[in-house]
């Protein structure tokens, strides 16, 4: 009996130090990943750092090993990836790729740099900044517009009609940024980036750190990483707080991927929650999410209707 219950002791406590070994090392994995993406597109040669193919399998890689790893080490059970979820967040990867790029790219991006030619506006000196610094002026800029849109959708009732099918999701997954109506999408993806001068490849490195930071900030992966990346960058702990049930407990943790911008502007809140969604936790359909902010002028115009149609026969 005591062999038994010292073997029980000893397999116990393997079993707990090689979890707590795993934990360590899966919180290391965010910041290291962000060093390989930034040593990739600093260093990388030039045939594939200038290439905009090479953004796209990057940014697939980088979100297929963030959910992959979703089932190497679990945040929580509840969260885990079905066949449902993984139909509606491919369909939201893909629709960003194309519709929402084709959007942004035409409706904005084109038009801002039109301006940019017309008024003879150039930033030489963003061009002369080490790389690194681009990097992060690049991502500074798309999470300050990013915030405030951000911030706007939680504190306009129009604007929220947009994003509140992102908080219907019941679950966080490596995929889940992408999913929500597409006129936030479109929203969500201006920036002003497009006025200044940068090369290339600081542009695309930006695109890819933004990536992987929200896709780790969505991701059902037990990975709380260390003070000085949790920082500066968002994580699920602090993202899955904003993804909070009760609509009051929303309105924090704006930043998509730079939670730094909340310590500025006193909108940071510390926590977690495993419970998510909104209202009574109804999960949307694809087409529900699409015609989400349709649905009270649907009802005004039914009951409206309803009032002046003549009665029917009884
Ligand atoms: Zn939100
Ligand atoms: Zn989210």
């Amino acid at each position: 009996m005591r062999a038994s219950f010292c073997d029980q002791s000893w397999g116990q406590w393997v079993a707990e130090a090689a979890l707590s070994v795993k934990d360590k090392v899966f919180n290391l994995i965010p910041p290291v990943l962000l060093a390989v993406v930034v040593l990739f597109w600093g260093l990388g040669p030039a045939r594939l750092t200038a290439n905009p193919t090479t953004l796209l399998v990057a940014v697939c890689v980088t979100m297929g090993i963030i959910q992959a790893l979703e089932f190497v080490h679990e945040r929580h059970a509840g969260w885990r990836w079905n066949g449902r979820e993984l139909f509606t967040d491919v369909f939201y990867v893909v629709l960003g790729f194309n519709a929402i790029d084709f959007l942004s790219t035409h409706l904005a991006e084109d038009p801002l740099k039109a301006l940019k030619t017309a008024l003879h506006i150039g930033t030489p000196w963003t061009l002369q900044l080490p790389f690194v610094v681009q990097v992060a002026l690049i991502v500074f800029l798309i999470e300050f517009g990013q915030y405030w849109m951000h911030r706007l959708m939680h504190n306009n009732p129009l604007f929220w009609l947009t994003h509140a099918p992102h908080h219907h999701i019941t679950q966080l997954n490596a995929l889940k940024g992408a999913v929500g109506n597409p006129i936030e999408l479109f929203l969500i993806s201006l920036s002003v980036v497009a006025l200044f001068d940068f090369s290339l490849q600081a542009l695309f490195c930006a695109a890819n750190v933004g990536t992987l930071v929200s896709s780790f900030a969505h991701a059902n992966v037990r990975s709380d990483p260390p003070p000085f990346y949790a920082f500066f960058f968002t994580t699920i702990r602090n993202h899955s707080l904003h993804h909070s049930v009760p609509y009051e407990d929303t309105r924090c943790n704006y930043a998509n991927s730079l939670i730094l911008i909340d310590r500025m502007f006193g909108t940071f809140r510390d926590g977690e929650a495993d419970t998510v969604g909104q209202d009574d936790r109804k999960r949307l359909t694809i087409p529900e999410q699409f015609v989400f902010p349709f649905v009270p002028l649907i009802t005004a115009i039914q009951a409206r209707r309803n009032v002046s149609a003549p009665p029917g026969p009884r």
